[in-house]
């Protein structure tokens, strides 16, 4: 079963996603460092004439990172191009992708950690030349076919810096770290998605779905269009603080908008007792992989000081103990 507090995108949000979408800077809450540097790279490139530099963003899933890519090629007047890396498997998939380009056209890879090395190979001189090396036949017989590319934008996503390899990192004139957002940023995107969707919402309601979001806009639009499926039903025109919370408590969503596995993974810390546990032993707990414990449930943990990663393995904090109502004492005892 899918979380509702799940960062990944459900299948059948694809097209509620693209209608609340930020389409412009005055639209995209937060992120006020990122959008400022933005805002003047991509005035300069204007000026000068020149499309902008190779963009990486990175940060948990439902941050926002797509959306930044669409706006920047909505500022930037070009026509973007959205792809995957899992989507590129072969070279001629890639080779395909990037003599369709146009001049000034932006290529946005989301996931480009998992691209192959093979893959990589192809998009150096891509990125740094505007140039395609195919190689055509092998052994000594082997010639390096050279096309000219226009000059277009790529713009990566990860979730992953550290997996990202250097020589693809450096190519990047930009990279941007993506932030978890505060109670009140994610209040005001509740507040524009509501009215998006054509309904009000009290300021108190949107503070409520809010401050259960996991510091993740995706999160938050999505209890929102639950909370208002409750308040649709009551025939309510305002989405109220009540039925929210109404609606939250029923939907299983608890005060810190922690899930079961949340919740488990800070159950099996807290009982290691101060023994710091490493991720291959969390993730066989949990029967989860490690990937999704890395990426997708542990950075708000770690952002939010329920967890502290040391070198030996993850380790419980206080505030960890306190959620779980346990003392604090117990780590302490058993040194
Ligand atoms: P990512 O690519 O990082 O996984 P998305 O860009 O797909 O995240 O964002 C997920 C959802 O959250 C989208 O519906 C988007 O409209 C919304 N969203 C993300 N960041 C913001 C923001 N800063 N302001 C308003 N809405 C946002």
């Amino acid at each position: 079963m899918q979380r509702i507090v799940e960062v990944e995108k459900f299948s059948e949000e694809q097209n509620f996603e693209s209608s609340l979408r930020p389409t412009q800077w005055s639209e995209y809450i937060g992120q006020e460092k990122i959008k400022n540097n933005l805002k003047i790279f991509i005035e300069a490139s204007k000026k000068r004439k020149e499309p902008l530099d190779h963009v990486l963003f990175f940060g948990p899933p439902g941050l926002g990172k797509t959306t930044l890519a669409n706006i920047i090629a909505a500022q930037m007047q070009s026509s973007i191009k959205t792809t995957a890396a899992p989507m590129i498997e072969k070279s001629g998939d890639l080779a395909a992708i990037l003599t369709n380009l146009e001049e000034g056209d932006i290529l946005f890879i989301d996931e480009i950690h998992r691209l192959s090395p093979a893959i990589e190979e192809i998009l150096y001189p891509a990125m740094e030349d505007y140039r395609l090396d195919i190689i055509i036949g092998s052994g000594p017989a082997a010639q390096t076919i050279k096309i000219d590319l226009p000059r277009f934008t790529l713009i990566g996503a990860t979730t992953r810096a550290g997996m990202l390899s250097s020589p693809l990192r450096e190519r990047f004139g930009m990279h941007f770290r993506l932030q978890f957002y505060s109670p009140q940023e994610l209040a005001k995107i509740i507040s524009n998605g509501a009215m998006k969707l054509g309904k009000n919402i009290e300021q108190e309601a949107a503070f409520e779905i809010a401050r259960r979001s996991r510091g993740t806009p995706r999160i938050a639009l999505r209890l929102l269009k639950r909370v208002r499926d409750f308040a649709d039903v009551a025939e309510e025109e305002v989405i109220t603080f009540e039925r929210t919370k109404e609606a939250l408590e029923a939907l299983g969503v608890n005060e810190q908008g922690f899930d079961e596995l949340d919740v488990k993974l800070l159950q099996l810390l807290a009982e290691a007792k101060g023994r710091p546990l490493g991720l291959g032993t969390i993730a066989a707990a949990l029967s989860e992989d490690e990937g999704t414990i890395e990426d997708v449930i542990e950075p708000y943990l770690l952002a939010n000081g329920y967890i502290e990663r040391t070198a030996r393995g993850r380790i419980a904090t206080p505030k960890t103990y306190e959620l779980l109502r346990l003392s604090p004492k117990i780590q302490n005892t058993l040194f």
